[in-house]
């Protein structure tokens, strides 16, 4: 069906133009509930990317710096209403690609994407310096102007949203972007380029480049008329951007791994923190940065949690992503779930036990059951490792300091949860958790007004919101001398 929709290739967008790879070279993209072909998928590689980031470069020195701000903004609302007209489109075209389910992406994803646009739409034109009264010789102020050409390079298991929250800042700030998609998840990137398109954005301001990490990745990073990386992916490949960075000095954002606590005290709403844990780790399948993957639980509740989440996780209807409603979608790839089942097997081996899920679902397509372990301790792998798929590890602890010392006790500084009815309590655990994010009697909601990022292995720099304009702009200081 796609091949009749798109064409037999889906081309690269580089310069307002679909075209192909010039190396004639192009991907598969699968399916993940099935395993089938979705499309094909021109592959860029470092010369497609030299064109993209040339086009970015020209686009930026050209008609896009010359726009008013507020004409960059009314050009994210038309691209916000574009996207509106063709959701059914978008929410298939993602579910196909990523095993996403169709609801979330409907309830969580497309409403994220809308209000990143609103939100920066409006913020263009609010990019403001300062009068700063240095002297009484001189009128001295500062201006933001945009950073320049930036490299966004993002993952698979949000890639609308995940791409949204790198272009609409970078464009509302007047920088140009070249959008590097995963190459397991290619398909929405090229059509929000072509919506942009579409909308009435310049040749060059979004270029999208399809194609491998360590050859299409790899080369925006090393190209030296980049001035910024954004990165939402793995520790690993973000150790790599920091060395390829290096070059030019390019500025970069960091936005990597998790493995974060979700604390429950016994004084806490029992229910809404075991539907809470229950959701946290199991939404998207488990493949987000953020999932509570370790529930850490007040030893005189341990058996009850247990028991409850072990209950949800074999309620969850697992199946087709395209479903209204199925709960939870396969991973996004065969790696991935191998990857998971040994995870599972790993944590067997290490003495845990599995109290639900464990095993694949099905034949076909990459299921995995979700899966809860027991009797985890703090020091195996399932408990200090990022899974990125549906295993919780649930961990007894017997009072805060424990509590503390377990959730700030991995390499990872991303977010974490408290579920509690004392309210000194809530505040000294926000006090002292060291994550990006942290949430009370809640877990997991995100928003663009909010900052997002974390610390350690979860990487450097925030997205969202002001800091996001920070990420996109730099300060210049002017001096224009008056006389005394
Ligand atoms: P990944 O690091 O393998 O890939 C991410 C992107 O980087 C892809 O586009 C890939 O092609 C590209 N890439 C790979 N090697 C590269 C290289 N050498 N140079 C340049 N680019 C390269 O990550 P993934 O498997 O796609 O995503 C999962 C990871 O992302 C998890 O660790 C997850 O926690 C993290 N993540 C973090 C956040 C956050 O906001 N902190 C959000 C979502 C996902």
């Amino acid at each position: 069906m796609l091949k009749r929709v798109y064409g037999d290739i889906h081309d690269l967008l580089i310069d307002g133009r679909r075209i192909a790879a010039a190396s004639g070279r192009s991907f598969e993209t699968l399916n993940p509930a099935t395993g089938e072909v979705v499309a094909r998928v021109a592959e860029a590689d470092a010369g497609d990317v030299d064109a993209a980031v040339r086009s970015a470069r020209a686009a930026f020195e050209g008609s896009w710096s010359r726009m008013k701000a507020s004409e960059r903004g009314a050009l994210l609302l038309k691209l916000a209403d574009l996207i509106r007209r063709d959701e059914d489109e978008l929410v298939r075209l993602e579910s196909l690609d990523s095993g996403k389910t169709v609801s979330a992406i409907r309830r969580q994803d497309l409403p994220a994407v809308l209000d990143t646009l609103t939100y920066y739409a409006g913020m263009a034109d609010k990019i403001n310096g300062q009068v700063i009264p240095a002297r009484t010789d001189a009128l001295t102020y500062t201006m933001r102007e945009p950073l320049g050409v930036v490299g966004a390079i993002i993952p698979w298991n949000f890639p609308l949203m995940i791409g949204m929250w790198k272009i609409a800042p970078a464009l509302a700030c007047g920088c140009t972007v070249v959008l590097k998609p995963a190459e397991l998840t290619p398909l929405t990137a090229l059509k929000i380029g072509e919506l942009a398109l579409e909308a009435g954005f310049p040749a060059g301001v979004l270029n999208v480049v399809p194609g491998f990490g360590k050859i299409a990745g790899q080369a925006l990073v090393d190209h030296m008329d980049v001035d910024k990386i954004t990165f939402t992916g793995s520790p690993v490949v973000g150790r790599q951007i920091l060395q390829g960075a290096i070059g030019n000095l390019k500025r970069v954002t960091l936005e990597l791994g998790g493995k974060s606590a979700n604390i429950v005290f016994p004084d806490a709403d029992f229910d809404a923190a075991a539907k809470a844990a229950g959701a946290g780790i199991f939404f998207n399948t488990g493949q987000v940065c953020s999932a509570g993957s370790r529930i850490l639980v007040h030893e005189s509740v341990y058996d009850e949690m247990v028991e409850r989440l072990a209950a949800r996780a074999r309620s969850i209807r697992v199946g087709d992503p395209l479903e209204a409603s199925t709960g939870m979608g396969p991973l996004v790839s065969e790696v991935q779930m191998k990857r998971v089942l040994n995870y599972i097997d790993i944590g067997r081996k290490e003495g845990a036990s599995v109290v639900a899920g464990g095993t694949r679902h099905g034949k076909t397509g990459y299921f995995v059951e979700p899966t809860v372990f027991a009797g985890v301790r703090h020091e195996m792998r399932i408990s200090q490792e990022e899974i990125f798929g549906p295993v919780a590890a649930v961990i007894p602890f017997k009072d805060e300091e424990e509590a503390i010392r377990l959730a700030n006790g991995t390499v990872y500084g991303l977010a974490a949860g408290v579920w509690t009815g004392d309210i000194g309590r809530a505040h000294r655990f926000t006090r002292r958790l060291k994550a990006g994010t942290v949430w009370v009697n809640t877990y997991g909601p995100t928003d663009i007004r909010l900052p997002w990022g974390g610390a350690r292995d979860s990487g450097f720099g925030r997205e969202h919101g002001d800091a996001a304009i920070d990420n996109f702009t730099e300060p210049k200081a002017v001096w224009i001398n008056t006389g005394a």
